[in-house]
């Protein structure tokens, strides 16, 4: 199990994103990504396999300010460990966007209704199921999609969801595996365990 952070707040995500994953690499993990809700209002997503200095240097390249987003380290489980299937995955819309770690344990009956329903699968994961499933039950409230969506999915697992529309809010679940909360003044935190808050 890797690591996730999320960050919603005053200051801005990408730095304090890369340092709570930095923080969390003891737990191992073969590629990191990180999204943001951006001032612009749209998602901003840098995933790579390999480390976190991978990554980093895939963000010199211009990341949008934003003080909102979410952080990454996989461990992959389901598909290969490439940039592709690296964490956030997006749902078909493009709208929100999903980071896990565990297993969805139903995923392969998932993805089927899904495609059968027309979701077009860009990964080989069993998160990607997640974000299709929240893009079903959204209605204008990413918290209560969520809820709605995790009905369906079975297995342990911590996960964490954005949504380009709701730019001050980042949802997090948890099943059987450890997702603290971290409360400042105006400004919260989201991660695996301690040591990256
Ligand atoms: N099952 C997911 C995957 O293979 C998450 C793995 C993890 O815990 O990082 O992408």
């Amino acid at each position: 199990m890797c690591g996730i952070v999320g960050y919603v707040g005053h200051q801005q995500a990408a730095p304090i994103l890369l340092e709570g994953l930095s923080r969390l690499e003891y737990r191992g993990y073969d590629s990191a990504g990180i999204a943001l809700v951006t001032a612009a209002g749209d998602l901003f997503i840098e995933k790579r396999a390999g480390k976190i200095a991978v990554l980093r240097e895939a963000l010199t390249e211009g990341t949008p300010a934003s003080t909102a987003g979410l952080g990454h380290t996989r461990w992959a489980t389901h598909g290969r460990p490439n940039d592709l299937n690296a964490h956030p995955h997006i749902d078909c819309t493009g709208e929100l966007t999903v980071i896990h770690n565990g297993i969805i344990e139903n995923f392969i009956e998932l993805r089927a209704e899904l495609e059968a329903a027309g979701h077009v699968f860009a990964s080989e994961t069993d998160t990607e199921a997640i974000a299709h499933l929240v893009e079903e039950a959204y209605e204008g409230d990413i918290s209560e999609a969520v809820r709605k969506a995790l009905q369906r999915a079975h297995g342990a697992y911590a996960l964490a969801v954005i949504h380009k529309g709701e730019p001050d809010r980042v949802v997090g679940a948890k099943m059987n595996v450890p997702l603290i909360v971290g409360r400042g003044s105006d400004e919260a935190f989201l991660a695996s365990d301690v040591a990256a808050v």
